[in-house]
């Protein structure tokens, strides 16, 4: 299986347009020794023809653009892109969606509840569904297993709510264990993917050591990273991000998984682990873990 990170931001990227924090600032000016990012986004493949994304960033076209073995390999109109899974109805995780609306036959795996805010409750998404054959849904199981062109996938839930453009109401019939999964990818050699984590519990401690790599959730550095930063914000948890630091952060919780290769992505701007030469980059690599970047391919 090959695995590649065509994003490895969160939400905004980096540097993000409206942002000049101290990362966003010193990467344009060229004095941070790091590398920018588009938003969060996957693909894996079983046998590099045919391609599955995992979520679909509203960066997608340029990640499509810069990855070679994703453009169209034959007839005038094609694309090994063969399916997309959603982890979330979260804008970042569903945007480019949008972009892919050309026409072209792909199966697209989400939860009853996030297939049903997209296509009740959002009329652009129609333009998915303008001819025959061109989206198709499938339903994704909060928890469970399926296998999705030659690959396992076993789901899990996370128990953080729907995106904030969801009202309460709306959420009341929504189930809401299908608001956010976490997955499991591949039959032998196992990767996870669970870029957005409130929670760190034993039976997902469990899951995680059955992988061999682990993508994870490393959108904050400190749960209060963007209320120092503005003045006046949510904290990570309250985003349904674990930090990476401090007493219950994810460096200390996920310290007994040492047989995997532990990779954070969904890295918002913010984050000090961006910069190369911070003290919190030492730590994080000290402690076993790497960064993702975009273009980072592994083969399990
Ligand atoms: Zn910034």
């Amino acid at each position: 299986m090959k695995v590649r990170v065509l994003g490895a931001a969160a939400g905004g990227g980096f540097p993000q347009w409206n942002c000049r924090c101290s990362n966003c600032r010193r990467l344009r000016q060229g004095s941070l020794k790091g590398r920018s990012r588009t938003q969060a986004q996957l693909a894996v493949s079983a046998d590099e023809k045919s391609w599955i994304l995992l979520n679909a960033s509203p960066d997608l076209r340029a990640q499509i653009e810069s990855t070679p073995e994703l453009w169209p390999a034959s007839s005038i109109r094609h694309s090994p892109i063969s399916s997309v899974v959603l982890t979330s109805a979260e804008l970042d995780a569903v945007l480019g969606l949008l972009l892919l609306r050309e026409f072209y036959p792909l199966q697209v795996y989400a939860t009853a509840s996030v297939r049903r805010i997209l296509t009740e409750d959002n009329s652009m998404f129609a333009m998915l569904h303008r001819v025959e054959g061109q989206i198709r849904w499938h339903d994704l199981p909060a928890s469970g297993k399926l296998v999705i062109d030659g690959l396992t996938f076993e789901t899990f839930s996370d128990p953080s709510g729907f995106p904030g453009f969801v009202n309460e109401d709306r959420a009341q019939t929504l189930d809401q264990s299908e608001a956010v999964v976490g997955l499991i990818v591949g039959d032998g050699a196992k990767v996870a993917f669970v870029p957005g984590s409130a929670n760190m519990d034993a039976a997902l401690l469990q899951r995680l050591s059955n992988c061999h790599t682990v993508l994870f959730d490393g959108t904050f550095w400190s749960d209060d990273e963007l209320v120092r930063v503005l003045g006046g914000a949510k904290h990570a948890r309250e985003m349904g991000h674990l930090p990476i630091s401090g007493e219950s952060g994810s460096l200390r919780q996920l310290a007994s998984l040492t047989q995997q290769r532990k990779i954070f992505i969904h890295v918002n701007n913010t984050n000090p682990i961006l910069d190369e030469e911070s003290a919190e980059f030492a730590e994080t690599r000290r402690a076993g873990w790497e960064v993702a970047s975009d273009g980072d391919t592994f083969t399990l």
